[in-house]
């Protein structure tokens, strides 16, 4: 059934072929992603597999030698990744890391050498600038670019890798992807996409011509506020040969736990991204008609700036709402105020967040700035809870 191909061990490993569910729709491919062929008195999803080192008498060979090489319950979980982001394509390698930078790292730091250059959005994840002071420490160059109006275009004759984030992170700018990954193709340059917030229920960038589809598995993919995780998938067999050694150089692995964790919650996927998302877009049109709510962001709202693209290359428009708020003060008081809207970063949860994004200071957001993550309330409880912190805030 699946594709076998070759590890750098010599051994087999499972590829994400095509799966009985390949032509299904989104909620039967997630809640089957992954699985094994049924074995009688075998659970469904077989459970963690926990370690160091596997029995090995005689030659080594693969794929399962040493614990930070390969998992069987990583190889479910990557299974199940790969038909997520590459449904029907048999060319998709993917990697889980240890969390999302974990993941991100890998693919920059495995692809650039010193004397390259690599194109970052301007306006990406709070942890971008770390790694740019890194990649500029040996000798790479780095330039940016706004996401929007796809600027990262400007910026991209010599380049070796174009990183692109869509939508940002959190001022939910879109780019056009098919068109930069084009651009960077005629240069010889590398795409990587991370897709951390429309997830591959949202969005496929190797559909898109992407060569990585790269993500924190912290997020909305697993949902439940209770796993770190990162992923990279891609279909350039030597530039994924580059992100598994760095992988294994850097040891940046997950434990096989959170590795089931995510697998178990990956079940629940669409459900989740549906409630959620459909939640975004009712709150985004309640906040809208707010005097005191300006910089109102949501790519699925039809006169959001990002909308034209977003509908034209994402499915879904994630559970991300950004706004903005008078004052610092008063958007203090309205998370103090919110009852079913837990204060506190990351985005994707079945709880909804939301917090102030410039309290971290990393981001280039006005003070009153919001970053709301909807979660899987029912949609009038929350839409009411927001609406009424608004007006308490007021006073
Ligand atoms: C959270 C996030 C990351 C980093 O992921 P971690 O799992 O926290 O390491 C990267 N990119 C985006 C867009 C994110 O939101």
């Amino acid at each position: 059934m699946n594709d076998s191909v070759e590890d750098d061990e010599g051994g087999t490993l499972e590829g994400a072929g095509s799966p009985a569910t390949a032509g299904a729709g989104d909620g039967t491919r997630a809640v089957r992603a992954g699985l094994p062929e049924p074995v009688k008195h075998e659970p469904t999803l077989p459970g963690p597999v926990f370690a160091a080192h596997f029995h090995l008498p005689g030659d080594p060979t693969g794929p399962y030698a040493y614990g930070r090489d390969e998992n069987p319950t990583w190889t479910l979980l990557e299974r199940a990744i790969g038909e997520l982001e590459g449904p029907g394509r048999g060319d998709v390698e993917t990697l889980v890391f240890a969390s999302g930078m974990a993941a991100i790292s890998s693919v920059l730091f495995s692809q650039l050498r010193a004397g390259d250059a690599v194109v970052l959005p301007s306006d990406g994840y709070q942890a971008l600038p770390l790694a740019r002071a890194q990649l500029e420490g040996y000798g790479i160059e780095v330039r940016t670019a706004p996401t929007a109006g796809d600027a990262q275009l400007e910026v991209l004759d010599g380049a070796r890798l174009l990183w692109i984030e869509s939508p940002s992170n959190p001022g939910l700018d879109v780019c056009d992807i098919r068109r930069l990954v084009e651009a960077a193709h005629a240069r010889g340059a590398l795409v990587a996409v991370d897709n951390t917030l429309a997830t591959p229920l949202g969005q496929r960038p190797l559909d898109l011509g992407a060569d990585f589809a790269v993500a924190s598995g912290t997020k909305q993919l697993t949902g439940h506020g209770d796993v770190l995780l990162g992923y990279v998938a891609g279909r350039d067999t030597e530039a994924m040969a580059a992100v598994r050694r760095w992988r294994k150089i850097v040891g940046a692995i997950p434990g096989p736990m959170e590795a089931w964790l995510a697998h178990r919650s990956i079940a629940t996927l669409q459900l989740r991204v549906e409630r959620q998302n459909s939640s975004a877009l009712a709150l985004a049109q309640a906040l809208r008609e707010r005097p005191e709510v300006t910089g109102l962001r949501y790519p699925g709202l039809p006169d959001d700036p990002s909308h034209k693209i977003a509908s034209q290359q994402m499915r879904r428009y994630g559970c991300v709402v950004s706004f903005t708020l008078p004052s610092r003060t008063r958007a203090e008081r309205f998370l103090d105020a919110l009852r079913l809207v837990d204060d506190a970063t990351s985005f994707g949860g079945v709880r909804s967040t939301a917090e102030r994004r410039g309290r971290w200071g990393g981001d280039a957001v006005p003070e009153g700035f919001i970053r709301l993550s909807v979660g899987a309330e029912d949609p009038a409880d929350l839409v009411a809870d927001v609406l009424r912190a608004l007006d308490e805030s007021a006073r």
